[in-house]
């Protein structure tokens, strides 16, 4: 099939790459042109793993390629993937106006049937309200079908070519089955509903893995006041087949460019048809508040911070990205200055990023963790990267001016910790000393 992909973003890049790896013939459109020459010469402006050999191989295959002239791309192709940012307004609902823009911008390409399959996350009726809005543009035939994207990022290569399923909503069975022919070499779980129950499908379901993250940290929360081990009781509770082990790791809270906003638009959602959706609310409130348990702990052990040198392992909102957006990170280090402390700041892939986004003469970026943690009085690990688990604790004991641990992932071991001289704190563990 010949595809147009528009958005060159985690989605948009990775669905592309991958769908031209499956002999699609398959154009990328950006319109961030800069993004366009840096993809055209085999390059990737995201980090996520696999990607660029796969760019680069369909690329030279002649399968892939990228531009910034939306029309032709379109115009050359049956089916049109629709994967731009559908970010939050201040409000919390989602801006459409990017999408909408697109919309327009490909109604009026249009040269005969399309199908459009959109895989940005929209609030429910979003789909046909794009409907009616290419339809009065659009001068030839054309379907819009749901298609919502469930990859995570840091591992996005590898969902799209193993999705637990494809969710297709369409308003017409054969629109639903072209979209679902173009996905059955990637799974024979192909879940064909209506357009609104896909849209809140996807909604849904983020809602739910942010719930259970929210639940866990408060079981973590209370754990620490009994003397519990909320890894233990993660575990535990995981072998229940009703439960599963997933999304049951206490830490410092979700972030990033999806559980935050989705949770926050599905709340709007509920509140425009008069619905309050009480508990997503609080799973949302105490994501909030979590973020902020290692500057408590901080506080509990130093009092004042003010003058303080606390190194931050990770600024990702979790290991194997570059993307910052909405990252817990961005919460902490803000309080940390915010309090007086002086910054020190590591990530393997995503400091460029956080420091265009967030630049204090408090903080000082480092090369690595060890560099970070150069007279520190305390470590902060906010980001499970595995290069941190390797770092040599002795070393480490040496090059700060005191031996706290403050373990926003739950990565290392108390006894480890401990047993390497460490005054070490953790979300929900016991500590030894
Ligand atoms: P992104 O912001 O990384 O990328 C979107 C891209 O679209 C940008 O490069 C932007 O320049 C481009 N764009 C905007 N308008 C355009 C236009 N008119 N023509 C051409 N290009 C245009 O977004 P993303 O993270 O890839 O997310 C895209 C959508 O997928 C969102 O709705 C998001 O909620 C959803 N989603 C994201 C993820 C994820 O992990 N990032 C996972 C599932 C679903």
């Amino acid at each position: 099939m010949r595809i147009a992909v528009i958005g060159t973003g985690y989605v948009g890049l990775v669905s592309g790459a991958c769908f031209s790896e499956l002999h699609n013939e398959v154009i990328c459109v950006d319109k961030d042109a800069s993004k366009i020459s840096v993809l055209s010469r085999g390059e990737i402006p995201i980090y996520e793993p696999g990607l660029q050999e796969l760019v680069i191989r369909n690329m030279e295959a002649g399968r892939l390629a990228f531009t910034s002239d939306l029309q032709s791309a379109v115009r050359q192709s049956e089916a049109v993937i629709l994967a731009v940012g559908t970010p939050s307004l201040p409000s919390g609902e989602a801006n459409l106006e990017i999408i909408e823009q697109a919309a327009r911008e490909i109604a009026a390409a249009m040269n005969g049937y399309k199908l459009i399959m959109v895989k940005s996350t929209v609030p429910v009726g979003t789909n046909h309200r794009l409907q009616a809005l290419v339809a009065s543009i659009a001068k030839f035939p054309f379907e819009i079908v749901s298609v919502p994207e469930f990859l995570r990022e840091g591992s996005a290569v590898g969902d799209t070519f193993h999705p637990d399923r494809i969710v297709i909503g369409a308003d017409r069975s054969e629109a639903a089955e072209i979209a679902a022919a173009l996905h059955r070499s990637l799974t024979d779980r192909i879940f064909v509903t209506d357009i609104r129950s896909a849209e809140m499908i996807k909604y849904a379901s983020n809602a739910f893995l942010a719930t259970k993250i929210s639940f866990i940290n408060e079981i973590a929360n209370i754990c620490e006041k009994v003397g519990a081990d909320v890894t233990k009781v993660a575990e535990g509770m995981g072998y229940d087949r009703r439960i599963g082990h997933s999304f049951l790791r206490a830490g410092i809270g979700y972030g990033g460019s999806c559980f935050p906003k989705d949770t926050q638009a599905l709340i709007q959602i509920a509140g425009n048809v008069d619905y309050e959706f009480k508990l997503l609310k609080s799973v949302v409130d105490v994501n909030r508040d979590q973020r902020f348990s290692v500057v408590h702990k901080l506080r509990r052990i130093f009092g004042e911070l003010e003058g303080r040198t606390i190194a931050v392992w990770g600024l990702a909102f979790k290991p194997n990205t570059d993307d910052v957006r909405d990252t817990p990170a961005l919460d902490i280090v803000q309080a940390l200055v915010g309090l007086g402390a002086n910054v020190r700041a590591c990530d393997p892939v995503a400091l460029p990023n956080f420091r265009n986004g967030f630049d204090h003469e408090r903080i000082a970026w480092c090369e690595d963790a060890l560099e970070a943690a150069d007279g520190a009085d305390a470590v902060c690990l906010l980001t499970e990267w595995p290069a941190f688990a390797d770092v040599d604790l002795q070393q480490l004991r040496q090059r700060m001016s005191r031996p706290v641990l403050i373990d926003g992932r739950n990565l290392f071991s108390a006894e480890q910790l401990e047993h390497a001289g460490f005054i070490y704190s953790s979300i929900g563990r016991p500590a030894l000393n």
